[in-house]
């Protein structure tokens, strides 16, 4: 059920209504459902329930420590990809012992520090990552599980900036050269080879890929098993779409129905790493009109939310709806169509660049200075992927649960903009 929904012609999430939160914590401002967060956390637990998964929750798409908190409490693991986010789940008051630590770049200071939280796994993405890993594991006399992230060469179909299992990224390592890795640790006693991990890029809207990479998985895992390993981890990262529009994306069931037989029959145990699909509904972005212009032939709205906020329109052309929170007219399904008493605009930040755009050529209702605006979908990759591009401090973040709702991130302060800079 969506968490945010018109209600007499005005906008709410849960039973709070937006007006009321953006009166009292002002704007740009992200809410978020903790029932919706819940509800996909269940939704991508019960899909796969036959297979009994760990589900590492990847802390990239947001890493509020209220947000980290619920998901450690719903049951939910961790996916890492910095020493920065290996602290924040410790903040949250996680149990660390099934966090999985990926990242192409990890320092010896961030595997000491995932040896010590005693992590399920690292993903492993290199050779020199691997000796790595295995002299630090020496140093502190420990065995250090690893998984080897496989680029299996798998066209995701998504942005080029998205796309992380196809020959040529950055990510993992090719099938070959996982076999010589997997020799080499059998033949060190700082290592044990728990796994095989795969990411394929995000957002994915076909379970096809899924199944592809399973199979390859479960290929890899036979070998390194006659090799004489003890490998049982299959983790296929995260990536599962989203209805960013419509209905674009599959339930998690489907993905869970290409997923499990083979995961099962390989008698394997499954890691997921979940992002978008948890908390991408389950955030909107709340902004406020400063002016309206038509210039040029067009028609801009200039709201106080901008690509500092949320750098996804930017950064990969995403598309987002968004409407206002109190409109003249109701939304079309798909938040796209030509209806009448609504003119196509372009929903613009202040920021001083000329990608700094929300939605392009979007019919929407006339709007006034002052009318509050939504941007659906945001919950995810929005506050972590925030900066404070022209000195705009971050907005604040607020969980709604039912008719009640928290500040769990108040507003930054110019104060808070300068207070690392040494100036004397
Ligand atoms: C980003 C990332 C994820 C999460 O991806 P989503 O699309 O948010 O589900 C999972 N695993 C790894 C290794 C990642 O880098």
């Amino acid at each position: 059920m969506d968490q945010f929904a018109y209600r007499k012609g005005e906008l709410y999430c849960e039973d709070v209504r937006i007006a009321d939160l953006a009166a009292e914590f002002g704007t740009p401002l992200w809410v978020y459902s903790r029932a919706s967060l819940l509800g996909s956390f269940h939704e991508i637990r019960n899909a796969f329930a036959a297979a009994e998964p760990v589900i590492c929750y990847s802390v990239k798409a947001n890493s509020n420590l209220s947000i980290l908190r619920l998901m450690n409490e719903a049951g939910s693991s961790f996916d890492v990809v910095s020493g920065g986010e290996l602290f924040r789940v410790k903040q949250a008051g996680a149990d660390t012992s099934r966090v999985a630590f990926a990242g192409v770049g990890k320092t010896d200071d961030e595997i000491r520090f995932g040896l010590e939280s005693n992590i399920l796994m690292f993903n492993v993405e290199s050779e020199a990552e691997l000796d790595a890993i295995a002299a630090v594991a020496g140093e502190m006399q420990r065995t250090a599980p690893v998984a080897l992230r496989l680029n299996p060469n798998i066209d995701a179909k998504t942005h080029v900036k998205t796309t992380t299992g196809k020959k040529g990224n950055k990510f993992g390592m090719d099938i070959e050269r996982a076999g010589q890795l997997a020799d080499k640790v059998l033949a060190d006693d700082r290592l044990s080879l728990i796994g095989i991990h795969m990411h394929l890029g995000s957002p994915i809207l076909t379970t096809d890929p899924y199944a592809r990479a399973v199979k390859k998985g479960v290929e890899v895992v036979q070998k390194f098993r006659d090799a004489g390993h003890d490998t049982n981890w299959i983790n296929l990262g995260g990536g599962f779409g989203i209805n960013y529009k419509q209905n674009e994306a599959p339930p998690a069931a489907a993905f869970a129905e290409v997923i499990v037989p083979a995961i099962r029959e390989a008698n394997c145990r499954l890691a997921l790493e979940p992002g978008r699909s948890i908390c991408g509904n389950a955030g909107v972005l709340i902004s406020r009109t400063i002016f309206t212009k038509r210039e040029g032939g067009r028609l801009f709205i200039i709201q106080d939310a901008a690509m500092n906020d949320l750098a996804r329109p930017a950064m990969y052309d995403a598309f987002h709806r968004i409407w206002p929170v109190k409109p003249a007219v109701a939304a079309p399904e798909d938040f796209e169509a030509e209806i009448s008493g609504c003119e196509p605009a372009d929903v613009v930040g202040p920021v001083c660049e000329s990608g700094d755009v929300l939605a392009k050529d979007r019919w929407l209702p006339e709007t006034h200075r002052g009318d509050l605006i939504c941007t659906f979908s945001a919950g995810a990759y929005g506050t972590t992927m925030s900066s404070n591009y022209n000195s705009r401090p971050r907005g604040a973040e607020v969980l709604v649960d039912g008719g009640e709702f928290r500040l769990i991130r108040r507003r930054e302060t110019y104060e808070e903009l300068v207070k690392n800079e040494v100036f004397d």
